[in-house]
């Protein structure tokens, strides 16, 4: 299939080439082929696009002054704009990204969900009334923070580029967009939406580039009030040393090495499944991806049994023309970043149980079978590292105790999962976890209206639901002495 989408830049309303007439070329991970070429922000096309947002900010612009009802109805009808555009974005982020069509129309979906969500909350975003002493009057005004640049990853490129814009366009502030130049091409359906729903020019700026180049022209641009920075830890912390010069606002959405915890009463081929998709979905390129299995000694053989079969067991493919439930992983260096990984495993003492190489039937398109490792120990690179592919670490545990430590053990604290059927088990675990999001008896999930991000070097700021209102607005206190 040839690619026919949106491939300029979009910036003040209109499409245009970069300046200096770069391009990207994206390779279907599939088929190792080229699927499009699209253009390539440079420096100067971030400030053309900082100053569009900028202007589009205004106090007395078009956008800022609007009635809030109806900057949910512009989000509402962007939200219409992307269902009808839904079955070409599933396609065209299967083709760049490799994911499923199944898990790209996943993604699609709750980023129709996320815009409906926060169309509603355009005009529920108020301060408050607070007591003082004497006759005077104190309220507060939460408002939009002005320019937003948001920085996505190549894991979810569309749902995770959508799922910080629409909160910070429903608080009132403007956007700059910049997608993985490893997948630039689904955020470009942002643009197209805001196109045809009339979004005044400037408000939703779209420019994929690298993150060298326009990454960091955003990330350190001054007029840039907000950074919604999702990626890696390593990233992140570059983030926060530019957002220190100007003392401007972040959040960062980093990395994650989830522990499934099973304890000996669960429903244990409900938590087989669950720990399986857990870490072979997307090919186990998930920031939440549950890559280490912490399981009781007494359950640690079926359990590993069930998932193996699991893993052995799934069909492999684009989804596309075939059957495959699990595509390839996004790239070639990445594809070899995942095998060395396996290798450390291997040469560290960890038994492969299943899987561990390249599937003989998929020498095109960059496939590792699903992999199961079991003898880790916690101190292990495996089960300390992001690997970002699907290789699962097991780990036995005797007691609750030990289970606990076993998980908070850990650089991240992004998702964690409990598998047992006894609550004050669920209760106290989940209190105890170092987890930003814990989910009990399945995983992963989330949905628009409750926060995601983590604990300690899995970022902080929250994504979603009624937090997010607090990421992208600020608050001013009036006091009136009447
Ligand atoms: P990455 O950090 O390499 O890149 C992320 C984005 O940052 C890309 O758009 C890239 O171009 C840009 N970038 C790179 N260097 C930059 C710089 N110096 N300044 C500004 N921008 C720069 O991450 P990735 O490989 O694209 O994504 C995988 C990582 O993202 C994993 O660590 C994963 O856990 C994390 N992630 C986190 C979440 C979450 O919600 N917590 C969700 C998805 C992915």
């Amino acid at each position: 299939m040839t690619y026919d989408g949106p491939t300029a830049l979009f910036i003040d309303g209109e499409w245009v080439s970069a300046a200096d007439g770069e391009t990207i070329e994206t390779v279907d991970p599939a088929t190792e082929t080229t699927y499009a070429t699209v253009a390539c922000a440079g420096e100067s096309d971030v400030d053309d696009a900082v100053a569009a947002a900028d202007g589009a900010a205004e106090r007395d612009a078009e956008w800022r002054s609007l009635d809030p009802a109806e900057r949910g109805q512009y989000l509402a009808a962007m939200a219409d704009e992307i269902e009808e555009l839904k079955d070409e974005i599933v396609l065209v982020e299967s083709h760049d990204n490799g994911k499923t069509p199944f898990e790209a129309t996943l993604d699609v979906d709750m980023v129709i969900d996320t815009f409906r969500y926060y169309a509603g909350f355009t005009d529920k975003v108020h301060g408050e009334t607070i007591p003082v002493p004497g006759s005077r009057i104190d309220y507060t005004r939460r408002e939009p923070l002005g320019v937003t640049g948001h920085i996505s990853p190549w894991n979810y490129p569309f749902q995770l580029a959508g799922r910080s814009v629409a909160p910070a366009l429903a608080c009132g502030n403007t956007v700059v967009l910049k997608p993985s130049s490893t997948t630039p091409l689904t955020a470009l359906y942002y643009a197209k939406a805001a196109e045809r729903v009339g979004l005044p020019d400037g408000v939703l700026n779209v420019i994929p580039g690298s993150g060298r180049e326009a990454g960091t022209a955003l990330a350190t641009h001054e007029d840039v009030d907000h950074l919604a920075f999702t990626g890696s830890t390593g990233v992140g912390k570059s983030i926060m040393e530019y957002a220190a010069e100007d003392v401007s606002g972040i959040t960062l959405e980093l990395g994650g090495k989830g522990p499934n915890v099973v304890f000996a009463d669960a429903d244990l081929e409900a938590a087989a499944k669950g720990c399986h998709y857990g870490i072979f979905m997307n090919a186990g390129q998930m920031c939440w991806a549950g890559s280490r299995l912490l399981v009781h000694e007494s359950v640690h053989d079926e359990v590993v049994d069930r998932v193996v079969e699991r893993a052995e067991s799934t069909p492999l493919g684009s989804g596309i023309d075939d059957d495959g439930r699990m595509g390839p992983l996004v790239n070639e260096s990445h594809r070899d970043d995942v095998l060395e990984y396996v290798e450390t495993g291997v040469s560290e003492g960890a038994t492969l149980a299943c899987g561990g190489d390249v599937p003989d039937d998929k020498q095109t398109g960059y496939y590792v079978e699903p992999t199961v490792f079991t003898d880790v120990s916690n101190d292990m690179t495996i089960a300390r590292e992001e690997i970002f592919g699907p290789v699962l670490s097991v780990i036995p545990f005797s007691d609750r105790e030990e289970a606990i430590e076993i998980a908070n053990d850990s650089p991240y604290g992004l998702m964690a999962g409990i598998w047992t059927k006894n609550i004050d088990v669920a209760h106290d675990t989940a209190e105890r976890l170092e987890y930003g999001m814990v989910s009990v008896n399945e995983y992963p999930v989330t949905f628009p209206q409750t926060p995601f991000g983590g604990y300690k070097q899995s970022g902080f700021g929250r994504e979603q639901g009624t937090e997010a209102i607090r990421e992208y607005t600020q608050v001013k206190n009036v006091n009136i002495n009447v």
